[in-house]
């Protein structure tokens, strides 16, 4: 379940400007793990005036106020994630893609582990090649 970004956002007391809308437009229920490159370059489509550093700033704003996450799974590029709610997630090697995973596992944590550490959650990524990959061929398995 996505709770709608603009309704978490109205609560952190960020002024609202058309351009932060249109960020938040474009990560409400976006579940391709965009960059802030990314980001910008749909922005600036309708706001061609708006720089890279407040596409940036705005991301870091929602993601130090717990309203998005930031992933790094992509050592190129920082990504982010408006689904703050705990996932899992499939990573392509070859495009970079990333997609959801929504199960929970029941992940084994050795005795000694859970003695000397409170775990409060975890984060499984799957790396692999994903279908649409796999469909356009190459021997490589993806490299890192
Ligand atoms: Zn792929
Ligand atoms: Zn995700």
């Amino acid at each position: 379940m996505i709770i709608n970004i603009m309704e978490r956002f109205k609560n952190i007391g960020l002024k609202l400007t058309p351009q932060r809308v249109a960020i938040l437009e474009y990560l409400d229920g976006n579940t391709s793990h965009p960059s802030a490159e990314d980001i910008y370059r749909h922005v600036k489509e309708r706001f061609p005036m708006i720089s890279f550093a407040t596409v940036y700033n705005t991301l870091e704003a929602l993601r130090k106020r717990g309203l998005i996450l930031e992933l790094t799974i992509d050592p190129d590029r920082k990504r982010y994630d408006p689904n703050i709610h705990p996932h899992h997630h499939l990573i392509c090697l070859r495009c970079k893609s990333v997609v959801d995973v929504n199960l929970e596992f029941d992940v084994p944590v050795p005795d000694d582990v859970r003695g000397r550490f409170e775990i409060l959650g975890n984060h499984i990524e799957f790396y692999g090649i994903c279908e649409q990959c796999k469909k356009e061929g190459g021997d490589d398995n993806g490299s890192l």
